[in-house]
């Protein structure tokens, strides 16, 4: 008997009316609508912008382990998600490594190296991106830097819409690491939260979850890229307070 005679064919022939009528169905409830857009908005607002990502991490250095997840892996991952942002936006990215076997595993993670790197490609902010490990009661996101006001300011407003997103009371503070001290240009370190809280790594380890992150910390990004529009005098105050008062 072949294939596609009998009950088997009947079977695929209602699978087949089923999905037409389905997409009938929802291209009908789905109106086309005119929508205007502007021209010289989509995918140009960070045009002409560089940011470097630097996922923490990787080869023979996996960062911190939880139960489920390895740290250097979920940090290239939301690298990743956040570079389409950025590119979608008309920014150029680069990144220290984009690929899960890229640093082999048996090299040693060598910082220095990196920074030199970083400091070579004359990115206008360099975003780091790890994970917390701290104990099983720590839980949250939060954007450090080291020195500089553009670096405060890049962080707070990741810091920002993290803040927004999962309702951590974290703020921004200030930590010496040897990216963001040497590194020549706008620096700031995310910790997308603790990979030691098993609750929080289930998250962490989420695709879905991922993708959101990443998506808040793309807008803070984006917002610093048009706050460096405003007025020096205006950069040099501290924000919020100071810029929400008029005169
Ligand atoms: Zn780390």
């Amino acid at each position: 008997m072949s294939h596609w005679s009998g009950p088997r064919m009947r079977k695929w022939i209602r699978i087949f009316i089923v999905l037409v009528t389905l997409e009938a169905v929802m291209g009908m409830s789905v109106p086309q609508k005119d929508v205007y857009i502007d021209p010289n908005l989509p995918g140009s607002l960070l045009k002409g912008r560089t940011v470097i990502l630097d996922p923490g991490h990787g080869g023979k250095d996996p960062g911190a382990r939880g139960l489920i997840a390895q740290e250097d892996q979920v940090n290239l991952a939301v690298a990743l998600d956040l570079r389409q942002w950025l590119q979608d936006s008309g920014a150029k990215v680069k990144m220290t490594w984009e690929k899960p076997g890229q640093i082999p595993s048996f090299k040693k993670y060598r910082v220095y190296q990196r920074v030199k790197w970083i400091n070579r490609t004359q990115g206008n902010a360099l975003i780091d991106i790890h994970c917390n490990s701290a104990g099983s009661r720590w839980s949250g996101p939060q954007t450090f830097y080291w020195d500089g006001t553009s670096s405060y300011h890049l962080a707070y407003d990741v810091q920002k819409e993290l803040q927004y997103f999962t309702h951590t009371k974290r703020r921004v503070a200030r930590i010496d690491q040897y990216v963001l001290r040497y590194a020549r240009m706008p620096a700031i370190n995310v910790e997308l939260g603790f990979i030691s809280n098993p609750q929080e790594e289930r998250l962490l380890a989420n695709p879905g979850y991922q993708r959101e992150l990443s998506w808040y910390i793309f807008l803070g990004i984006e917002q610093w890229f048009l706050k460096g529009r405003l007025p020096e005098h205006v950069l040099k105050s501290p924000p919020p307070g100071h810029l929400l008062i008029p005169g």
